[in-house]
């Protein structure tokens, strides 16, 4: 069976029951933003090119009050923070915001500290609790980062005139209180999320469209965590950016968004080593497979987006080398069930989760078939695009 998730509401009357029993009154404010999963476009948004992201039900949420001091009061109910889930710090000085120790606080304090409207945020007690799996590659940290800005934004009634500035606010928290150096895929899909739908984003000029997802009919999208964690250790990460960046320079092009099959040709004869054509060839065919994707989406051709996440899957595989053997074995036993449309990993690569677009009557047989086949203790749940952060109802 796949994972029952609690509803959002479930979380939201959690949430706000456990700020009362917490600080002994109730919380005025409750938001949530959510998780996302990325469906094809993958290690393309440092090369300019696109990524197909959709919001997940999973959500963050954020319970809270402002309290009449100086004073900020955070608890996190996840498990995944350890014992030293209670933060506390002065909002009135500024040496209070800077990153530090428990690690997970810095995302709520770079939030803090880079509100736009700097200086209007009073002292507040809040309570988070959170559906997103921490560490599993669907993006904790932009849920927790956008659904603290969503909550900074409805305290003060200063709200941000564009979403983009919202994302991109949210992406430099995690770049400088994380020091997580991300895209900006996973804030602008936890913002701009909307139910039905997935979003293609262009990482070169941020320009977004949102792409219907009413031709699924009885299929559906399941994630698959394999509860490996996902540790592309950040040697790894940037030895394939740089050799992009090399691929791209010998190109004299600006990135490998301007790059085509036939540059690969080219640089064979400009001494290019063979791996870093790979990686190229990778992003150069990726970028192109996200624009048929969202094409083949947009027309209906659900089999025309199953091959293309299949032949995602094998070029992360192959010529990104991002893979694991958790995350091949995963996609390998998905392909076998009858009824399964395409099955690739999803994110970074290295662990994390798989997302398989399959027929709704083969997911019982497909769950079966891969936890038969599957060594570790993997998680299944039934992925329906939602909507993006928002302000959620207090009684
Ligand atoms: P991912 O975004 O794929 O889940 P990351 O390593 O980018 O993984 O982010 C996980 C980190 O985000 C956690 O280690 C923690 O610091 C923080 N985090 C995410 N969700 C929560 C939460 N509900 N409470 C506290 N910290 C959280
Ligand atoms: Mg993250």
């Amino acid at each position: 069976m796949a994972t029952i998730l609690p509803s959002v509401n479930d979380v939201r009357v959690e949430a706000l029951q456990n700020f009362t029993e917490e600080f002994g009154e109730n919380a005025n404010i409750c938001v949530c933003a959510p998780g996302r999963v990325n469906l094809i476009g993958e290690h393309t948004d440092y090369n300019d090119g696109f990524v197909l992201p959709m919001a997940l039900p999973m959500v963050t949420v954020i319970a809270g009050k402002a309290n009449q001091s100086s004073i900020c009061k955070i608890v996190s109910l996840s498990d995944a923070v350890g014992t030293r889930n209670l933060v506390e710090f002065d909002i009135s000085n500024r040496r209070a915001l800077k990153p530090g120790e428990p690690k997970w606080a810095n995302y709520v304090k770079g939030c803090v500290a880079k509100f736009s409207y700097d200086g209007l945020v009073p002292g507040f007690n809040a309570v988070i609790l959170s559906t997103v799996p921490v560490g599993a590659g669907l993006s904790s940290s932009a849920a927790l980062e956008v659904a603290t800005y969503t909550f900074l934004e409805a305290m003060t009634g200063f709200v941000s005139e564009r979403l983009e500035d919202k994302a991109l606010v949210c992406q430099s928290v995690e770049h400088q209180f994380a020091g997580v150096p991300c895209g900006i895929m996973d804030q602008f899909i936890s913002v701009m999320g909307k139910e039905g739908h997935a979003l293609l984003l262009d990482c070169r000029d941020l320009a977004t469209k949102q792409i219907p997802m009413e031709h699924l009919d009885d299929n559906l999208f399941l994630i698959i965590n394999s509860n490996a964690p996902h540790k592309l250790s950040s040697s790894a990460y940037c030895e394939r950016r740089d050799s992009c960046f090399e691929a791209a320079k010998l190109l004299n092009k600006k990135s490998l968004r301007d790059a085509t099959l036939e540059d690969l040709e080219v640089l064979k004869t400009r001494h290019c080593p063979q791996i870093t054509i790979k990686r190229a060839r990778h992003v150069i065919t990726e970028i192109q497979r996200t624009l048929e994707a969202t094409a083949a989406l947009e027309s209906g051709n659900l089999l025309k987006f199953g091959t293309l996440m299949n032949e995602s899957h094998d070029s992360l595989r192959e010529d990104y080398e991002v893979s694991s053997q958790e995350l091949d074995t995963l996609v390998s036993a998905a392909r076998e069930v009858d009824g399964v449309v395409g099955s690739r990993l999803t994110g970074a690569g290295f662990g994390g989760c798989t997302v398989t677009l399959l027929r709704k009557d083969a997911v019982e047989t497909a769950i079966k078939h891969i936890k038969k086949t599957y060594k570790g203790n993997a998680t299944f749940y039934i992925a329906k695009p939602t909507n993006g952060a928002r302000q959620l109802e207090i009684k």
